[in-house]
């Protein structure tokens, strides 16, 4: 535990001064504490996507949005967001071009299908992937298109074929099936048979909100993912469960503290939306499922959390926001603390592409200015994704320091008297 309590903290002129007690109140180091020892327990085993314990968590999540008053999103009926991810195994492939046979090893299918069956006339678009041609990003923007497609691989590719099993279509909806097959025929006739194990789990994000008292339909949403990595290999001293107690209990914490927060507040014109992810670690998931069940043009901002249990590279009382150029909400946030010590600073780690590697990409995807604020130093966090991210490396202290700065500095978007500006979309 840290010592340097709240006395190193915010420190508000006077018209704050009453904000800043029921601030103090009900955001402060026991109840950081509180709420990570839970989260980032041994029990817990990491967190993990699809385990048993990971729903302990959620549950966990889901009574303190309970108890802290907040409502069901949209028409649900718990606090729980489930939705079923398709899994594909790979069983057998065959097939023919121009009535000859074609090896397994040159068949790869992309699919959610059990049994693939198609033909010439199965209206699949054909495409030739060349031998001087980038294999992997040329496959990935095919995938994408996500239309029904055989592609031809040029022999020339043989020796990085292989590679292309690296695409799953592992996902929450129906896609187009891609075939690739290395070949250098121009396939006038084919005929493929693949077959996979179809498969589906169950994950869930946990969401409750705040309606809003005259902008109902604006919403603004505070996010952490709440997954983990599990249980991996094991340090000198036999500790082989990855807590994540940084990556992400922290930011997970900070939203069930800010929900505290505001339904003690109850002054938010806009709608706020809480909420943890799940399965951000195997590929944002989570964040992509919340992004389709809301209408991006009315969310006005996306204060997503991530890593805030360590001091960043200025020290304590900071943090950045990643994407910072791409719109004014990191100028609107530090606007309303001044007066404080804590600063928000642009991303330090632009090489690292953060700004579309975590739970805001989708929405930030879609215009929203959906930004990820964090303290993690990424170039030498050295309990990042070990065994050794436990509540023991955590400075609580500076952690609550960050969750409070979040609550003042969104005061103007949560009272609708500030919008920031949109980010460009991205067309996929
Ligand atoms: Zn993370």
């Amino acid at each position: 535990m840290n010592k340097l309590l709240i006395t190193g903290g915010l420190i508000l002129s006077g018209f704050l001064a009453s904000a800043q007690n029921n601030l103090d109140k009900i955001i402060n180091v026991a109840e950081v504490e509180r709420i990570e020892r839970v989260l980032a327990a041994d029990e817990m085993k990491g967190r993990k996507t699809f385990s048993p314990e990971i729903d302990k968590a959620a549950d966990f999540i889901a009574a303190e949005f309970k108890k802290a008053g907040l409502q069901f999103f949209n028409g649900l009926t718990t606090y729980k967001q489930s939705f079923k991810m398709t899994k594909a195994k790979f069983i057998s492939a065959t097939g023919t071009i121009n009535g000859e046979a074609v090896l397994t090893n040159d068949i790869i299918a992309v699919t959610t299908q059990a049994a693939l069956k198609l033909d010439e006339k199965s209206g699949y678009k054909k495409i030739v992937i060349d031998t001087g041609a980038n294999l992997m990003a040329e496959a990935n923007k095919i995938i994408s298109a996500n239309e029904k497609t055989l592609v031809l691989v040029n022999t020339g590719q043989a020796k990085n074929f292989s590679r292309l099993k690296r695409f799953k279509r592992d996902s929450f909806e129906e896609k187009a099936s891609v075939v690739f097959v290395l070949s250098d025929k121009d396939a006038a006739t084919y005929s493929f048979d693949v077959l996979h194990e179809i498969s589906q789990s169950s994950l869930a994000n946990v969401i409750g909100i705040l309606p809003g008292k005259s902008k109902k339909e604006e919403l603004v949403v505070f996010s952490g993912h709440y997954d983990h990595i599990g249980i991996g290999k094991a340090t000198a001293d036999g500790d082989s469960v990855y807590n994540g107690a940084n990556d992400d209990a922290a930011g997970t914490t900070a939203v069930m503290m800010l929900a505290n927060y505001f339904t003690k507040e109850k002054n938010n014109e806009r709608t706020l939306v809480f909420i943890a992810f799940t399965a951000e670690e195997i590929g944002g998931f989570g964040s992509q499922y919340f992004s389709r069940q809301i209408n991006a043009d009315k969310t006005v901002a996306m204060f997503n959390i991530e890593m805030i249990g360590t001091e960043s590279q200025w020290g304590k009382n900071s943090a950045y926001i990643t994407g910072y150029e791409k719109s004014d909400f990191g100028k609107i946030l530090q606007g309303n603390l001044s007066g404080s010590q804590f600063h928000f600073e642009p991303d330090p780690y632009p090489k690292q592409n953060l700004f579309y590697r975590s739970d805001n990409a989708t929405l930030a995807a879609l215009g929203v200015p959906a930004h990820t604020i964090s303290t993690s130093k990424m170039d030498t966090e050295k309990f990042y994704h070990t065994a050794d991210d436990e509540i023991e490396t955590l400075d609580m202290a500076n952690m609550t320091e960050v969750i409070k700065a979040i609550a003042i500095s969104s005061k103007g978007i949560v009272s609708g008297k500030e919008t920031p500006s949109r980010v460009e979309k991205l067309n996929r």
